[in-house]
């Protein structure tokens, strides 16, 4: 291996220069950090805001589970014989037995939380509480500013997720009655609402109706509306799921970025779309409510819908939707609304200063390069790698744990400008490109 980092020293001293910042400690950077604990001579640090580990705590509602392999953890698909495995874990909390018995179809998300904040706990790369405020660059290093300090390095990666993603009419009515289902947990059981609009058929939207229906809560009527055809379930099966492979990702970045588009709106489902458990259990929930508990809430199931407008009224808001089906417009009341309407990349507020420098797409995207660089006007020598900002360039995986591991294993390549985890493609059984063309897949050779 090429050795141009310094020695090993994973704390940071006043002064010091890392090779690698990472902002925000999501499973993606800690799924780095994790793959460069085994690595010696590279100094990384990540920051992140909260005080702890926490995995999208707004939205850990009762019973929700994992909807991909737990053997797409932090490390397995690259390194299987680290120790910061969700096996290892297992293990080291003496519940791997216990864990196979129990024969979960889809792990509790819970489960993988702790397994996160367990490897969180140990790895001494981490810094929590440490808001970074600012990036910025002077000569060749990087520097960032926390509200108590800063950090001076060569290379940062930003790992700092995505912003839920807020309709431009509901932004005047954020709060305790019309929120983000990013704040579900907190906000639903102080929630006093006898008629609740839920807005959203993915996934989520689904959590919150579940959580919804099951709870003690004042409910007398419930309207969840999705612009989906139906309450579509996630394609989960066999095919569809080599989306999530590396060989399909290889073979995605030959596209040019209409047929990228074309790629991605064909493969939403097996990523958008609702887990079977969450219809089966909300399916069997409105049967009981409706035919063995006389109707204790009044569930309203709309698809097809476009909420276009909203306005408060005395008793709440006053929804207006279009149907899509048969082209009506409906008015609906409620008295609090949860929009369970996405989450979309964006860069942090920290980069103002270097945001002129990015590069964005045509949709004001910042533009990430094959090997998770974004394009930028700085020292060639100075990356910023940019963690789930991809699901446009690279695909749907992108935005999901599934290829965490991989996408961590390339950057790591990319930083030290070699082949230190083996990413060759696999075998494979799908013929995603024409016969004859070569991929270009990711290349570790840095063009500096
Ligand atoms: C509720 C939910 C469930 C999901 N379940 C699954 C699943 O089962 N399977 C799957 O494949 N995918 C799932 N996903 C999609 C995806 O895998 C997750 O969103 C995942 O958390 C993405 O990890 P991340 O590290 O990129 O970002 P995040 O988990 O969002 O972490 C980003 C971190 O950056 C921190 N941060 C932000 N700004 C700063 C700053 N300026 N300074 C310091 N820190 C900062 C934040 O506090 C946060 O902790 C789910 C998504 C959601 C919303």
């Amino acid at each position: 291996m090429t050795a141009i980092f310094a020695s090993n020293n994973r704390t940071t001293h006043a002064g010091e220069v890392l090779d690698l910042a990472g902002i925000g400690i999501g499973p993606s950077n800690l799924s780095l950090a994790s793959l460069l604990d085994s690595i010696t001579n590279v100094r990384a640090r990540f920051y992140e805001s909260r005080p702890q580990f926490d995995w999208h705590p707004g939205m850990m509602l009762p019973d929700v589970e994992l909807q991909s392999s737990y053997l797409k953890d932090l490390v397995t698909p690259v390194m299987p014989t680290s120790r910061w495995s969700f096996i290892a874990y297992l293990v080291a909390q003496k519940r791997l037995y216990a864990f196979l018995n129990a024969q979960y179809e889809a792990v509790p998300r819970r489960e993988f939380a702790q397994y996160l904040a367990w490897v969180a706990s140990q790895l001494k790369s981490l810094s929590f509480d440490s808001t970074v405020r600012e990036v910025d660059l002077e000569k060749d290093r990087f520097i960032l500013r926390f509200d108590h300090g800063a950090a001076t390095a060569k290379n940062i990666v930003v790992g700092t997720g995505m912003t839920p993603f807020v309709p431009s009419w509901a932004v005047s009515f954020l709060g305790d009655r019309c929120f983000h289902n990013s704040e579900a947990r907190w906000r639903l059981p102080a929630l006093n609402a006898p008629r609740i609009a839920v807005i959203g058929g993915g996934q989520s939207g689904g959590e919150v109706v579940e959580a919804l229906l099951n709870s003690k809560s004042t409910l007398k009527e419930l309207n969840w509306f999705s612009r989906r055809h139906n309450f579509e379930p996630i394609n989960d099966t066999a095919f569809s799921n080599q989306v999530f492979s590396p060989e399909y990702v290889y073979a995605y970045l030959n596209l040019n970025s209409d047929q990228k588009l074309e790629a991605l709106k064909a493969s939403i489902l097996t990523s958008d779309g609702l887990s079977i458990s969450t219809i089966n259990s909300i399916y069997r929930r409105l049967y009981s409510l409706r035919y063995l508990e006389n109707h204790t809430i009044d569930a309203k199931l709309s698809p097809n819908r476009d909420v276009i407008q909203v306005e408060t009224d005395k008793d709440g808001y006053r929804l207006i939707v279009r149907n899509r089906f048969d082209g009506g417009v409906e008015v609906v009341h409620a008295d609090a609304i949860v929009l369970a309407t996405g989450y979309q990349f964006r860069l942090p507020d920290a980069f103002a200063k270097l945001q002129d420098r990015i590069q964005l797409d045509r949709n004001n995207r910042p533009v990430l390069g094959d090997d998770y660089c974004l394009n930028w006007n700085g020292p060639k020598q100075n990356r910023i790698f940019a963690q789930n900002a991809g699901r446009y360039s690279h695909g749907i995986a992108d935005s999901q744990l599934s290829l965490m591991a991989w996408r961590s294993a390339h950057i790591i390549n990319a930083l030290l400008e070699t082949d230190h985890f083996d990413l060759e493609p696999h075998d494979y059984q799908v013929n995603w490109l024409s016969m004859g063309h070569d991929a270009v897949g990711l290349s570790v050779a840095v063009d500096y």
